[in-house]
């Protein structure tokens, strides 16, 4: 029976393989041999074309042609160009995204300039408007958002005071519920579109609306959706987003993130972090500062060139193919991953920590287990790679680039052998590293 069963299944994966319509993307990336990666939502792998930026953007661009890069080799632009590039991947306009910096700084800075705006009015009326007296000072969150970001607005709360900025939090099924019934003293509304935990998707549509007839401002964070959900951000006339790189689109450890202004803002706004690459004229040295007009008075200090240079060459991996047929085959993978798990009898061993339909989660399925922790260390012991999120969550993500129908097939097969047996109450996967 097991054996059939197993037989069965492989046999599945072996057909979505012969199927998948991505299938010839696996060879741009360089993953180690035997290593079933499920951790590309949270670290994306290195890619050949990152690899190779690598090489010349040390040894030529750095090492030959020194300071003529910035010019010749277009390094000054990099923001923007791969701004325009993101842009591409989650429905925003050319000329509303740049690349810097990270989401928390981001958030400090779009957090900030909204304030402003509830605050002052949009950037242009205040010379016919008086500043509305400090209506509107709630940021609303879920209370199961990113640490970072509640704690970027808990600083940016300490900064202003709570009688100018006030953070709020409820639970994510509460978002709606509040902003029907408080709207109207919320200033923005700060928003992760895929919970990093449980994979929850919030209805980036129906919330951004909603915040708008409230009269507040809307800020998404994108980093479990950039690169694996369709998203529409102009379409849903969102007023900012903000994501991070390193995730779905593989830009490298603590490569830059994104931030997104609409267009119909950009005039409006001032961000706090004012510094020169955010200037109109950067290379007049002016003694005051004048915010250039598009996103890139987004920016602050001068770019990591290193990082942007293989974010940029990375992000060839989505040419040619386009964002639905990456959720069609995220959707595929995750569903068919808890068939394995399913069939082999070990889903009543786990807690399910996500939607139970993999249409209606990101590309990630989490089960809680009280030995969660040395469940994910054994898996690693056996060249399966997900991670651990505290207190006592077991996370696989699928990234839809790189993996196929029969390693996902393994992973549930190992996973299987390896609770069957017990095997992670072995002491030798009981010790908490520091990077979880
Ligand atoms: C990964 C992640 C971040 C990371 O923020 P950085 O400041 O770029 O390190 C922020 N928010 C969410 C929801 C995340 O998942």
């Amino acid at each position: 029976m097991q054996i059939k069963c197993l037989n069965d299944l492989q046999e599945k994966a072996k057909q979505l393989d012969a199927t998948d319509d991505l299938a010839h993307k696996l060879h741009e990336f360089e993953l180690p041999k035997q290593q079933i990666y499920l951790d590309g939502n949270s670290l994306g792998p290195l890619t050949k074309a990152a690899k190779a930026r690598a090489k010349e953007v040390v040894e030529q661009q750095w090492g030959a042609d020194l300071i003529e890069s910035w010019n010749k080799h277009k390094w000054i632009g990099l923001p923007k160009t791969i701004g325009n590039k993101i842009a591409n991947l989650i429905g925003a306009e050319e000329n509303t995204v740049v690349c810097a910096d990270s989401i928390s700084v981001n958030l400090f800075k779009v957090l900030s300039a909204a304030l402003l705006i509830q605050e002052q009015g949009l950037k242009q009326e205040t010379q016919q408007t008086p500043p509305i007296q400090n209506k509107r000072t709630i940021i609303l969150s879920q209370a199961d958002n990113f640490p970072s970001d509640i704690y970027m607005a808990q600083g940016l709360s300490n900064l202003l005071g709570e009688n100018r900025c006030k953070l709020h939090t409820v639970s994510s099924k509460d978002i709606e519920h509040e902003l029907q019934e408080n709207g109207d003293k919320i200033a923005v509304v700060m928003l992760t579109h895929v919970n990093f935990k449980n994979g929850d998707i919030s209805d980036m549509q129906a919330i951004t609306q909603l915040a708008h007839q409230k009269g507040a401002l809307i800020i998404w964070d994108l980093a479990h959706s950039a690169g694996v959900l369709p998203l529409e951000l102009q379409h849903c006339e969102v007023d900012f987003a903000v994501g991070c790189t390193y995730k779905y689109l593989n830009g490298g450890p603590g490569a830059p993130a994104f931030v997104y202004v609409a267009k119909k803002l950009q005039k409006a706004i001032q961000q706090p972090l004012s510094g020169w690459m955010g200037h109109k004229q950067a290379f007049a040295f002016l003694h005051d500062y004048e915010a250039a007009d598009g996103p890139e008075q987004m920016l602050s200090g001068t770019p990591p060139i290193l990082s942007m240079s293989i974010l940029d060459a990375s992000l060839g991996a989505f040419e040619g193919i386009n964002i639905h047929q990456i959720r069609h085959k995220s959707i595929a993978l995750n569903g068919f991953f808890q068939e394995c798990v399913e069939h082999l009898m070990i889903d009543d061993l786990f807690e399910l920590a996500c939607h139970p339909s993999a249409n209606l989660r990101g590309s990630q399925i989490s089960y809680t287990h009280p030995y969660a922790y040395a469940i994910c260390q054994a898996l690693i012991a056996h060249n399966v790679v997900p991670d651990f999120r505290a207190p006592n969550i077991l996370r696989l993500g699928f990234s839809p680039l790189f993996l196929t129908y029969e390693q996902v097939f393994n992973a549930a097969r190992i996973l299987a052998d390896l609770v069957n047996k017990q095997e992670y109450k072995n002491s030798m996967y009981q010790q908490m590293k520091e990077v979880t």
